[in-house]
C-alpha cells in the first residue's frame, strides 16, 4: 500500500481547531492544569474555511497540481466530535486530511476505525520510552497505552486496506535526546511508517524550557547518528525525515543564534488557521498578519495579501523565524548534516 511520499505537500494547511486538552504536558500552552477558557472553532468559520479549502482543490485538480492538505491541530484534535464529519466531507472534496494527536482517544477501535476510515495520515506525539513520557505528559501508564494503541492501529489498517499514513512525532528535551534513536528503532519495529522531531520550544513555557533546553552537543552527537539509524529504520520501512537545513536550524537555536528568514514566501506552501478563525502564513505571526476567514475570497489572495502586511509591519517572529515548515522539517534528506557549516 502507497502511503505517499515523505515530502511536503505543495500547501498545507494547519487548522488549530481547539485550545483544549486532556494532557498536562508541563511545555504546552495547553496543559490542562493551565486555566484560561478554552476555545474551539466556531462552525461557521469551518464553513467558510471548508468553502475556501474545496474551491482551491478543485483549481489544482483542474491544473493537474496535488492537492492541499488539511491538517487538524489543537489541543487535542481526536477529542473535538465533529472531526470525523468535517474529514469525511473535505477528503470528499480532493483534499486531503491529516490530524496530530496525544492518542489518548485510540484505546478506543471506534476512533482507531474513523481513523483508518476518514484520515490520510495520522501524527502521533511520543517523546520518549515508558515511565519518562508518562511523567513528561502527565499520562499515567501513557507510554504503554499508546504502543498498544500503536499496535491495534497497524494490525488493523493491514486488516482493512486503509492506505493512512502513520508517523510519530518527538519533542526533543535535554534529558531524553540521548534515548533518540533506540525510541526510533522501537516504534519502527511498531509498524510506524514515519518518524519526525522537533526542538523544545522556550515560547510557551519558559520554565519548563530552562531546564529542558538541548544543548548544541546533544544536537551534534545525534546529527553524527542520523545517518546510521536512518539505514536501521530504513531496513524496517520506516523513513526519518527532516532535512540538512533543519537540523542546521535546531543547531543554530541550540546556540542562541538567531535565524532571519528574508522571504519565507507567506502563504504559498503553509497556512495556519487558529481557533479564533484567523489565517496566518504560520502558527507565530497571526497578530501581525492573520487575516479572519470570512474577509478571504479565496485561498490563492493570501500570498500577495501576506508580502503586503510583512511590508508594512514586520512580525518580530521573523527576526528569527521558529517555523518548523520553512526549513523543511518534513523534507526527505538523508545527508549527512554539515555540523561545522551550521555553526
Ligand atoms: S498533548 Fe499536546 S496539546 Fe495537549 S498539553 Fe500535551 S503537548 Fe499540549
Ligand atoms: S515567522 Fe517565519 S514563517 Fe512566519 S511569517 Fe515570519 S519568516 Fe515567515
Amino acid at each position: 500500500m502507497d502511503r505517499g511520499a515523505g515530502c511536503e505537500p505543495p500547501l498545507l494547511v494547519l487548522v488549530r481547531v481547539t485550545t483544549a486538552c486532556n494532557l498536562a504536558c508541563g511545555f504546552c500552552a495547553y496543559d490542562r492544569r493551565l486555566r484560561f477558557a478554552r476555545v474551539t472553532l466556531a462552525e461557521a468559520a469551518l464553513e467558510t474555511l471548508f468553502d475556501l479549502l474545496a474551491s482551491e482543490a478543485a483549481r489544482r485538480h483542474r491544473i493537474g497540481e496535488a492537492p492541499p492538505l488539511l491538517s487538524w491541530i489543537g489541543g487535542e484534535p481526536l477529542r473535538w466530535r465533529p472531526w470525523a464529519t468535517w474529514s469525511r466531507r473535505a477528503r470528499a472534496a480532493r483534499i486531503r486530511v491529516s490530524a496530530t494527536s496525544n492518542g489518548t482517544t485510540l484505546a478506543d477501535p471506534r476512533v482507531r476505525a474513523a481513523v483508518l476510515a476518514e484520515l490520510d495520515e495520522l501524527t502521533l506525539s511520543l517523546d520518549a520510552e515508558g515511565a519518562r513520557f508518562d511523567g513528561l505528559r502527565g499520562w499515567p501508564g501513557g507510554a504503554e497505552r499508546l504502543e498498544s494503541s500503536i499496535r491495534e492501529l497497524v494490525r488493523e489498517r493491514a486488516a482493512v486496506g486503509s492506505g493512512l499514513k502513520l508517523r510519530v512525532n518527538t519533542v526533543l528535551m535535554r534529558s531524553t535526546i540521548a534515548g533518540y534513536p533506540a525510541l526510533a528503532r522501537r516504534l519502527a519495529g511498531l509498524g510506524v511508517d514515519e518518524l519526525c522531531f522537533n526542538a523544545l520550544g522556550g515560547r510557551d513555557r519558559p520554565e519548563f524550557h530552562v531546564d529542558e533546553a538541548l544543548l548544541p552537543r546533544q544536537l551534534e552527537a545525534l546529527a553524527a547518528e542520523m545517518p546510521r539509524l536512518r539505514e536501521d529504520l530504513a531496513m524496517q520501512d520506516c523513513r526519518l525525515i527532516g532535512g540538512q537545513s533543519y537540523l542546521a536550524r535546531l543547531l543554530r537555536a541550540a546556540h542562541g543564534t538567531p535565524s532571519p528568514i528574508a522571504e519565507c514566501e507567506p502563504g504559498t506552501r503553509f497556512l495556519f488557521v487558529d481557533e479564533h478563525g484567523r489565517v496566518a502564513p504560520c502558527a507565530f505571526t497571526g497578530d501581525e498578519y492573520g487575516i479572519p476567514l470570512s474577509a478571504i475570497g479565496a485561498l490563492s489572495e493570501l500570498p500577495a495579501r501576506f508580502r503586503e502586511a510583512r511590508r508594512a509591519r514586520c512580525a518580530p517572529a521573523c527576526a528569527d523565524c521558529p517555523s518548523t515548515q520553512v526549513f523543511g522539517k518534513f523534507a526527505v534528506d538523508s545527508t549527512v548534516m554539515a555540523v561545522a557549516e551550521a555553526t
